[in-house]
Parts: structure tokens; sequence; C-alpha cells
């Protein structure tokens, strides 16, 4: 039998064989940056189509400010974790400002999103509950769910009936399912159908926890995420999301209408067993929460970028997710042409998310792009231009 130590050199030269091709993809370093949009990689400017940043808002004034005046007064970290060394006052202002911002009573800020959800999860369910989740969701709630302990089930992809299927046949045990969805889906790029799924969590009287980490900022009225858009806010009982994308900064939270949650902290070992967000980092995702609330004309322009990318490489032909959102997939077949197309964009000093099996739904081969406010119509001319260049077939494959 191989030794744990054997499975993690063979590990490293299977990495070593493939850093050759997948260096740049996977381990692209950002030697300076000129703004939200723009960086120097290998010492070449770089448009970023890869970022997440969907308003633009890691070079915003107000947000540096925040964050360099509470680094100034508080320090650089809260060195611990806020049950055992105590919550900063900006914890407790940041939770009441979601709170406020959601409309409801009740917030946790968690050090990342990945451990909002890992968090929430294991604080809701154990060993003899059930979670039922779309197979399409992000790793940190794969997680959480493997770390609970609970039976989990998936249902397919945004299919409301199987949904259904799967809680008929827990019968008694529906009541205490939790089902779990995301807002916009990182790797396609598409809305979950929330009013379907709420209606049939009502049905079989289980709690929904849907994760807006792509869709805070972005969809709803005000920028606060699918429900909102959707109109079903007061049947979700659960929304987890991340200050890493919108907001600009690093953390997490959740937000609730039930009272439980205040006391579901205390349950939590991601949120007890790790550092708490540093001052500047809430000092910043306050401002930047702010600006959305303030400042619609950027979801606005992020939209119009959006659509225009998308309409725009659809024209070309290539084979895009299937709704427009600021995450763009571009299916591109197979493992080859995805890093050839890669290299050629990278070449061209356009930098796009690469993604793989097993990181992608149905094996497919991405190359995922991400709008953002920021970007500039010269440059989204320049990523087209080069997409139009690109020497690759174009692919009729539909998404499944
Ligand atoms: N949920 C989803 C849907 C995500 O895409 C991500 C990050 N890509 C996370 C959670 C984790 O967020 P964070 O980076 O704050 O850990």
């Amino acid at each position: 039998m191989m030794s744990l130590l054997e499975r993690v050199q063979q590990f490293a030269q299977r990495h070593a064989e493939s850093e050759q091709d997948f260096m740049a993809p996977l381990g692209a370093v950002i030697e300076h940056l000129y703004s939200a949009t723009e960086g120097s990689i290998n010492g070449r400017r770089t448009i970023l189509v890869g970022t997440n940043n969907y308003l633009g808002l890691t070079f915003d004034n107000n947000c540096i400010n925040a964050c360099n005046h509470a680094t100034r007064t508080y320090g650089t970290g809260t060195t611990g974790s806020r049950l055992a060394n105590g919550s900063y006052a900006g914890h407790q202002e940041l939770e009441d400002d979601l709170a406020k911002f959601y409309g409801v009573k009740h917030c946790i800020v968690f050090s990342t999103g990945y451990t909002a959800n890992l968090g929430m999860i294991t604080a809701l369910v154990g060993k003899g509950d059930t979670i039922i989740l779309d197979e399409h969701c992000h790793a940190s709630i794969y997680d959480g769910c493997k770390l609970s302990g609970a039976d989990v089930i998936h249902f397919r992809h945004n299919n409301a009936e199987d949904l259904d299927k799967r809680l008929r046949r827990l019968g008694d045990k529906a009541s205490t399912t939790v089902i779990i969805v995301e807002g916009i889906y990182s790797m396609l790029g598409d809305r979950a159908n929330l009013a379907e799924i709420a209606a049939i969590k009502q049905k079989y009287d289980a709690l929904l926890l849907i994760d807006e980490a792509h869709s805070l900022g972005v969809l709803g009225d005000t920028g606060r995420g699918l429900a909102q858009e959707a109109q079903v806010e007061d049947q979700i009982d659960f929304i987890t999301g991340t200050f890493s994308k919108s907001l600009a900064g690093i953390g997490g939270y959740c937000v609730s209408q039930h009272q439980e949650l205040d006391v579901l902290r205390y349950m939590s070992r991601p949120y007890i067993f790790t550092a708490s967000p540093s001052p500047g980092t809430i000092a910043s995702t306050r401002a930047a929460l702010e600006i959305i609330q303030t400042t619609p004309s950027l979801r606005e322009q992020l939209w119009k970028n959006a659509n225009y990318l998308y309409d725009n490489l659809k024209g070309m032909g290539y084979e895009l997710s299937p709704e427009v959102s600021p995450v763009i997939a571009v299916n591109v077949g197979t493992p080859d042409n995805a890093l050839n197309m890669w290299k050629k964009l990278f070449d061209r000093g356009i930098y796009v998310n690469l993604v793989m099996p097993p990181a992608t739904p149905n094996s497919k081969c991405l190359l995922r792009c991400s709008v953002s406010a920021a970007h500039t119509s010269a440059q989204l001319d320049v990523v087209l231009d080069a997409f139009a260049n690109l020497q690759s077939p174009r692919l009729n494959e539909k998404f499944a």
C-alpha cells in the first residue's frame, strides 16, 4: 500500500508534469495592479476578466479610506476569534448594517464566504437530518454538507420537479431537511428558479438556504440578490454570502428573519474556531455596502457591460451559458482546446478563468469571464477582438 507521503509525492509529480502547461492559468501572479480591471502579469499589461469584482470597488476611495482609518484606529488584525478574544465594535456594526440592508433582524459575520457556508450548514443540521442541494452548488456547500454528518441528497440542477420528488420520498423527515441553492451559480452564471423552489419548501415545511455570493449587488431592485428579484424574500430562511465579490473585501455572512440565528453562532465551529475579520476589511466592507445602496448606477453599468459582452460573443457563434449574467462561461470543448484558447487570450493581454473538470458541471471545459461595472467599453472591445481572432472551432454543442 502507498504511504501517505508517497501519495503526496505522486501528486507532486503529476503537478510538476502539468505545471509546464497549466502554470499560467493556475498560478498567475499579478505583479502590479493599475485599476480594478487592469494589472501586470508576467510583465505584460493585462485586462482582468476573471476577478468577481462585479462593481469594481477594490480601488474605491471611500472603501480605501475606511480601511486605512480602521487600520490606524484598531490595528491590522483581531488576532483571534470573537468568542474567545472578543468582538470589535465594527463586527457588530457590520452585522447591523447587513441586517438592515436585508430588512431582517439577524446577522452573523464570518471570516470568509467559505466558512459562512460551513458554519451555517454544520450548525443547522447533523446526524439524522437531511440536506438537499442543487448539484451545481459551490464546493463550500459540499464541504459543509460533508462536515455536518447529515444525509446529503442532490437534486438535478434547477429541476424543481426532481426536488419535489426527493422531498416527497423523505416523508416525515422533510421537516428536518434544509434545501440549499445559489442565487447565481458560480460556474455557468445561471440563476436558481427560486420562486418554484420556495413554493416547494413551503409545501414540505423544510428550510431554505440560498447562497447569494455572486448575486449580492448584482440582482434585485436594491441589490439584495435573487431572492429580492424573485420577490420571495419572506420565504427564505437563511441567506449566506461573501464580502469577496461585489463588496471587494474578504469575509462572509448569514442573514435571517429567524431569531434562532443569534444563537446558531454558538453552535458553529467554523465561526468559533477561527480569527474574526480584520478591522480594515470590516470597515471597507461597510463602505462598499453603503455604495451598493446609494449608487444603483453601478449595477446598471454592470448589466450594460454583461449584456454587451454576452451578445457579442454569442454573435460570434460561441456557445455560452444559458442566461446573461456577469458570469459568462464560454464552453470550449476539450481540455486541449480550452488551454490553447486560454493561452492565446493570455498572450494578447487578457486574463479569464480557465475552468476544467472536476470543478465544472457536466465535465465542461470553460473560459469563464466575469464582467465588472468598472470595465470600460474600450477594454471590452479588446476582449471581444481577441475572442474574434481565436483560431478555434465554434462549438454548437448545447449546454445541458
Ligand atoms: N459561495 C460561492 C457560490 C462562491 O462562488 C464562493 C467563492 N468563489 C464562496 C461561496 C466562497 O466565498 P469566499 O471567497 O468568501 O470564501
